[in-house]
Parts: C-alpha cells; structure tokens; sequence
C-alpha cells in the first residue's frame, strides 16, 4: 500500500480522514477533457498535464490530489478545434457545473476548507467559476461560510521569460496552442510513450474571423486538429513548462491558503 502518495482515491478511509479532518490539507481536483490532439497525441492530453501538475505541487505543499475529471466542456474551434472531431467527447455545461458543484460539496462534507482546482481544458474555464458559486452558495446555506476555493490553468503561470526561452520566433497565444509546442513538450517529457512526433502535422497557426457560428464549419480548422504546429516542441522545453509552472502553483498555494513553507 502506497502510505505517502497524494492521490487521495489511493488511500483507506480512515488515512483519508485522519488528512482532511480540521480542513487544513488542501485537495486539488484536476480538471480535463477527452479531446483530439491531432495525429501526434492522444485524447486525454488535458487529463494527464493537469493531474501531474496537481501532483507535483500537493508533493510539495502538502495536500491532496483528488481524481481528475476525464471529461470536460466541449471544444470550442478556436481553442480545442472544434467538437465535431471523432472522439472528442465532451460533457453540456450544466453536465460539467452540476458534477464539480457535487464533488466540492462532497470534500467540504469530509472536513475540507481548501480546495485547488487544477485546469487543464480552457474550455471549462467559466463552468468551474460557476460550480464553484453554486458550491459555496449552498455551502452557504447550510451555514459553511469558511471554505476557500482557488482555480487556476497550469499555462498561465508561464512568464514571459520562460515564453521567450519556449517561442524563439515569437508566441502566438494559448489559444492557438492546442496540439502545439506547449503540451507536447509536456507529454514528450512525462509520456514519450504517448507520443509520435514523427506524426504531427506541421502547418501554419490556425487563423479564424473575429466571429463564431454555429453550427462550427470544420474548414476553419486545421485538418490536423492541432491549431499550432508541435515540430519545435522538446523535451527539454518540457522541463521549462513543468518547472515556471510547478513552482508558481506551489507559491500561490502557499499563499492563498496559508501553508507552511
Ligand atoms: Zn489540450
Ligand atoms: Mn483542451
């Protein structure tokens, strides 16, 4: 049995409790998608790269990494490509909401009052925000006024160091990253396994209009399914990415909820 692991879903109950009891261990939940990543990745990129995330800073500032969402809100073509791509597969937004509003509420029940959530799918950005309002609402109204949520997205802790050392000829955006240098840097340096580079379609930055509509037109995006091309990602810009992002979740971890250093 595996006594020193962060993932809480690996412990016993009582070792469960005996951590989370008194609300000062932080619980972090990964939150991801199952979502093409072009011809070079598979789908649970934005499952893996947000749980190891999660891991790396509960290791070092002491909390908890819960069971990551594997399904998360659907792609939008400007930032994932489109939902339309075979197996993508992708929760409604209320779906989304209504299940991490649960699992919150479900923590807070066993004594948590720190909750991290670690984002790995821009999409489920303004559906985390609004779980979260309905958690601590109803929270509310049963009279728990003392829990403190953080969300966060992994790439944002990026700074514009690390972005010159990463983007050379000059960064494009987050958006546009789907597929690109950013997470298969990631999972060149965490899963090469998981990896055929030799596969990735190269091509020019996906451009869109200033617009959307719906239904999606599937020509706006690349063929490939990836919006930036991944032939200038490296291991070792992995290691640029897992260690800006580490350390900055750590240190806002640290501060927001007050851990000891
Ligand atoms: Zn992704
Ligand atoms: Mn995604």
């Amino acid at each position: 049995m595996p006594k020193d692991t962060v993932f809480a879903a690996e412990l016993p109950w009582p070792a469960y409790q005996a951590r989370v009891e008194g609300g000062d261990v932080p619980i972090l939940i990964p939150l991801g998608s199952m979502e093409q990543h072009g011809h070079h990745m598979p789908m649970h990129v934005d499952v893996l790269l947000p749980t190891e995330f999660a891991r790396r800073a509960a290791a070092e500032a002491g909390g908890l990494v819960a069971p990551p969402f594997t399904y998360g809100y659907k792609s939008h073509q400007k930032s994932g490509g489109g939902n339309f791509f075979p197996g993508t597969t992708s929760l409604d937004g209320a779906t989304l909401v209504n299940a991490l509003k649960d699992v919150v509420k479900e923590f807070v029940r066993h004594g948590t009052r720190k909750l991290c959530i670690v984002n790995g799918h821009f999409e489920n950005s303004w559906f985390i925000t609004e779980a979260i309002d309905l958690a601590l609402r109803e929270l509310r109204w049963d009279g728990i006024t003392d829990v403190k949520v953080m969300v966060l997205s992994y790439w944002d802790f990026v700074d514009k160091a690390s972005i010159k050392r990463l983007y050379p000829d000059g960064f494009l955006g987050w958006d546009i990253e789907h597929g690109g240098v950013l997470e298969t840097s990631l999972m060149l340096r965490l899963h090469p396994d998981l990896v055929s580079l030799q596969d990735a379609v190269d091509h020019p930055p996906a451009t869109f209009p200033p617009y959307d509509v719906y239904p999606a037109r599937p020509e706006w995006t690349p063929a490939s399914g990836t919006l930036s091309s991944a032939k200038d990602a490296t291991p070792e810009k992995g290691d640029i990415l897992l260690d800006v992002c580490t350390r900055g979740i750590v240190a806002a971890l640290r501060t927001e909820f007050e851990l000891p250093t």
